[in-house]
């Protein structure tokens, strides 16, 4: 049985997840990724866990072929709304089921492809998939957290080489949440602003970490980047809520056109590292839209996390973010 367990010292919650455990491939990462069958092939649509959301070419069948983006539950969750979400104590420390939801948002139904290689239409499709998830989980009261992610490639965790996303969605607000939280409203008390707004015009007024800039979207590397090749991408205008993008066509088309760039930049002067995507936005408790502001983070995983960086939480990054700006740049759009 599944359950989250918390660390009184940290506060950091961890899902302990026997079930999971039962996963293929489990603890063997140094082996190539088998890929002789793909449950997530057109023709294969029997292998996953029953659809809950697809978009769909006219008069195909749900659980069939003929889907542009599918949404399935994983086959082996870490969390599920098969209990109902219980807190409990275990002498001193503090536990809670498992309720939640984990989520495979299959991209496309192209097994050998990548941002760096699908059309901007498709990546467009892709977001909407999130929103439309994010959207429809966020009604469920017992959950506080929406945590969308990609692992692409071996070294960020992936153990399927088709195109896909993850969602996991969490009944407490997760430990980096809510330390981005404690930091944006020590600042917003402070200065009454938003940090990430301050970020945004500070780096436009600089231009020297900026990769590319759209009408809504700005992705810089951060100032403090922890890694090599760090990307964040926000929307300009203040918002703190990823699902207030549903209908905005334009808007998540200029996302995608963010992802298209960065990600052939990866390909073109990376050579395609693996690589994790996460979406950061506004946990459901009270009080937080003032001072959060979402926004996608990018990490490629070109290095290791090592002894200093576990113990200490400090990152020693060899790369400058003025250096990553120059590099991936996108050259005719600079402000
Ligand atoms: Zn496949
Ligand atoms: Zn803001
Ligand atoms: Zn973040």
């Amino acid at each position: 049985m599944n359950e989250l367990r918390k660390d009184p010292v940290t506060r950091r919650w961890v899902i302990i997840s026997s079930e999971r455990s039962k996963r293929p491939n489990n603890y063997h990462y140094d082996e190539a990724i088998n890929d002789i069958f793909c449950p997530f092939d057109y023709g294969n649509e029997n292998s996953t866990p029953e659809e809950i959301f697809s978009i769909r070419k006219d008069s195909t069948q749900k659980n069939k072929s003929g889907w542009n983006l599918r949404v399935v539950p994983n086959k082996f969750p870490a969390l599920t709304t098969e209990q109902n979400f219980l807190k409990s104590g275990h002498g001193m420390y503090d536990k809670t089921s498992a309720y939640g939801y984990h989520e495979v948002i299959i991209e496309t139904p192209e097994h050998n492809t990548s941002f760096a290689l699908m059309k901007k239409e498709q990546i467009s499709l892709v977001i909407k998939g999130y929103i439309e998830r994010y959207n429809e989980i966020k009604k469920d009261k017992s959950i506080k957290y929406i945590q969308i992610f990609k692992n692409s490639g071996k070294r960020a965790g992936a153990s399927l080489v088709h195109p896909h996303s993850q969602l996991i969605a969490t009944p407490i607000v997760p430990y980096t949440i809510y330390e981005e939280l404690k930091g944006a409203e020590e600042y917003f008390k402070f200065k009454d602003r938003c940090v990430f707004c301050d970020m945004i015009h500070q780096e436009i007024f600089e231009k020297s970490r900026i990769i590319m800039k759209t009408k809504n979207f700005i992705c810089f590397a951060p100032y403090a980047s922890r890694f090599p090749y760090e990307l964040m991408i926000l929307p300009i205008e203040h918002n703190e809520d990823f699902g207030s993008l549903k209908g905005k066509d334009s808007e998540i088309d200029e996302i995608s056109e963010i992802f298209s760039h960065v990600f052939r930049k990866f390909r073109d002067i990376l050579g395609n590292p693996s690589y994790n995507l996460v979406l950061h936005t506004a946990p459901f408790v009270n009080n937080v839209s003032d001072y959060y502001h979402w926004h996608f983070e990018i990490i490629p995983r070109t290095t290791n996390i090592a002894g200093f960086e576990w113990g200490t939480g400090f990152y020693i990054n060899t790369v400058p973010p003025e250096q990553t700006a120059l590099d991936l740049n996108y050259k005719e759009d600079i402000i």
